[in-house]
C-alpha cells in the first residue's frame, strides 16, 4: 500500500478554520501516514503553524508535521519553534528556506535550507525526521540545473531523512531527478508532491511563481472545455490520477498531496486510483 500524506495551510479566519476542519475530517478517512502544515515567514504568522499543528493533532488525531522555514527568522526564533514542536509530540518536520513575503526585508540568520537542517540536527539531534524540498524541474532561482542538484545533495548530507518534491505534471522529470541524485550518492526516499487540479487559472499563477511546467496539451484541453465544469473536473482528475499511477508503478515511495485545504479534488484522484 503506497503511503499518502496531505498538506494543509494554516487558516486565518473562522470560515477558513471551518473549511480545514471539514477537509481534515474527510481526508482522515484515507488513513494518511501524516499531514503537514505550511509555514509563512515572519511576524504574527509565526504562531499560525504551531496553532494549526496542535489543532490537527488534538482535534483530529492526525500525525501533523509542521513546515519550518529559515528565511526572515533568527536562530532563537527557530529554536523556540523546535521546542514547541517537541512539546506537541511532533516527530517530523518539513524543512525549507522559504520565500520572503513581498515587502518584507529581513533576511534571516540562516541562508539556505541546508543550513537550517544543520542547525536542527545540532540543536535537537535525532529528535525529528527531517524532510526537505526537491525540484524535479529545477528551483526557479537556481544558477543552473546541475548547481540545484548539488544543493539538493547538500541538504541531504546535512541530515535530511527524505524529500518531498515540488509538484509537476511530467513524470519523466521526477524519474530523471531521482536517477541523477542516486548517482550523486543520495539514497533517501523522494516522495512526489501532487497537485490535484481544482482551479486552473490559480494553478497557472502558482506554477509561474514556483517554476512548475503545465504541459501545453493540458492547458489546451482545459481551455477547450470552457465553462463545462463537470468535464474540466473529470479531465483534471484523469490527468492527475494517471500521473500518480505512473509514479507509483515506477517506484515512487509515497504520494504527498497539496490539498489547498480542499478535500474533493484530492478524494477524486484517490478514488480513481483506488489507493
Ligand atoms: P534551498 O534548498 O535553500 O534552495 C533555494 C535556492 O538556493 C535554490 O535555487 C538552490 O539551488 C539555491 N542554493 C541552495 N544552497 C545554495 C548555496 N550553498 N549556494 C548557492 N545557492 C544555493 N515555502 C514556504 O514559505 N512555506 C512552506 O511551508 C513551504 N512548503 C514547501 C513544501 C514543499 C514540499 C516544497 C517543494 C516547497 C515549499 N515551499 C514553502 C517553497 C520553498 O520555500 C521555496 O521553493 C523556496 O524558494 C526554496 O526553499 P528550499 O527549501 O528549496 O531552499
Amino acid at each position: 500500500m503506497t503511503p499518502i500524506s496531505f498538506e494543509f495551510y494554516p487558516p486565518k479566519t473562522e470560515d477558513q478554520r471551518a473549511q480545514l476542519d471539514k477537509t481534515a475530517r474527510r481526508l482522515a478517512t484515507r488513513a494518511p501516514q501524516y499531514v503537514s502544515c505550511t509555514f509563512g515567514a515572519g511576524g504574527s504568522t509565526l504562531t499560525h503553524t504551531p496553532d494549526t499543528v496542535r489543532h490537527l493533532r488534538e482535534a483530529h488525531a492526525l500525525d501533523a508535521a509542521p513546515h519550518l522555514s529559515c528565511v526572515g527568522g533568527t536562530r532563537a526564533e527557530i529554536g523556540a519553534l523546535l521546542e514547541t514542536y517537541r512539546t506537541l509530540g511532533c516527530r517530523r518536520l518539513v524543512t525549507l528556506r522559504g520565500d520572503l513575503p513581498s515587502g518584507m526585508a529581513r533576511a534571516g540568520e540562516l541562508r539556505y535550507a541546508s543550513e537550517l537542517v544543520e542547525f536542527i540536527r545540532d540543536q535537537t539531534g535525532d529528535a525529528f525526521h527531517i524532510e526537505v524540498a526537491a525540484y524535479p524541474e529545477t528551483h526557479p532561482q537556481a544558477r543552473d540545473a546541475h548547481a540545484d542538484l548539488r544543493h539538493f545533495v547538500d541538504k541531504v548530507r546535512a541530515g535530511a531523512d527524505g524529500a518531498i518534491t515540488q509538484y509537476f505534471f511530467n513524470a519523466d522529470a521526477y524519474f530523471r531527478f531521482v536517477d541523477d541524485v542516486r548517482v550523486l550518492g543520495v539514497d533517501v526516499p523522494i516522495v512526489p508532491g501532487i497537485m490535484p487540479i481544482a482551479n486552473f487559472s490559480q494553478l497557472r499563477r502558482f506554477s509561474d511563481l514556483c517554476g512548475a511546467e503545465i504541459p501545453r496539451w493540458i492547458g489546451q484541453r482545459m481551455a477547450a472545455f470552457g465553462d463545462d465544469a463537470a468535464s474540466v473536473r473529470d479531465f483534471a482528475t484523469d490527468v492527475v490520477a494517471a500521473l500518480c499511477d505512473r509514479l507509483v508503478r515506477g517506484g515512487a515511495p509515497g504520494l504527498h498531496f497539496y490539498t489547498l485545504n480542499l478535500a474533493r479534488p484530492t478524494l477524486n484522484v484517490l478514488d480513481r486510483l483506488a489507493l
